[in-house]
């Protein structure tokens, strides 16, 4: 991966090479977050190089890189931009809500609400919830070696995103509504331990 590229977008999944936007499938291609037509200088810029799949880079992105009225991007900066400010995750349907025009423009130009991203997601926070379980388990009993198997296991699922937003959300004033179905997951996702080794 790109050692000093802040990870920060939505998706982005660390230390398995997924696409950056999606994190759904492998990053295959470097995308420039700026694209060289509008920015040539930065074209050898390494915090300016994002790793991501064909897809995402090649058919959705392409040269688009909408901007506003004064030339600034409006597009979330994987390595200055805070995602979570611009998009929410819903848990319940896997669907991303815009929380900013920057937020919009990402849902628009990557199609981060295409129906393979979406399902995935939805599906990802059942796998996370029973991978979240065994892991507390694990620590119950002190099996130390199967804590570590299982955390590696979630960093390398795809939809890093929804671990996030699942830890991220389990604090908000709103999580009884978020977790009704699940008030057990709720607590879960609330004890320290848990958080000390998944929350980024
Ligand atoms: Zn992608």
């Amino acid at each position: 991966m790109h050692g000093p590229v802040k990870i920060a977008l939505c998706e982005m999944a660390p230390g398995h090479e997924r696409c950056m936007y999606c994190g759904d499938n492998q990053g295959t291609d470097v995308d420039h977050f700026e694209p060289m037509r509008r920015s040539p200088l930065r074209t050898f810029d390494w915090l300016n190089h994002l790793l991501a799949c064909s897809l995402c880079n090649s058919h959705k992105k392409r040269d688009r890189f909408p901007v506003d009225a004064a030339g600034s991007p409006m597009l979330i900066d994987p390595t200055t931009d805070d995602p979570d400010e611009h998009l929410f995750l819903s848990l319940a349907t896997g669907v991303y809500r815009a929380r900013t025009d920057k937020g919009r423009h990402a849902i628009d130009v990557y199609d981060l609400n295409r129906d393979v991203l979406v399902d995935g997601r939805a599906s990802a926070r059942w796998v996370l919830a029973s991978l979240f379980r065994e892991w507390e388990s694990a620590r119950s009993r002190e099996y130390w070696t199967r804590m570590d198997r299982i955390a590696d296991t979630v960093r390398g699922q795809p939809f890093a995103d929804g671990c996030q937003a699942m830890l991220r959300q389990a604090v908000l004033q709103g999580a009884s509504v978020i977790f009704e179905d699940d008030p057990d997951l709720a607590a879960l996702l609330l004890s320290e331990p848990l958080r000390a080794v998944f929350l980024r």
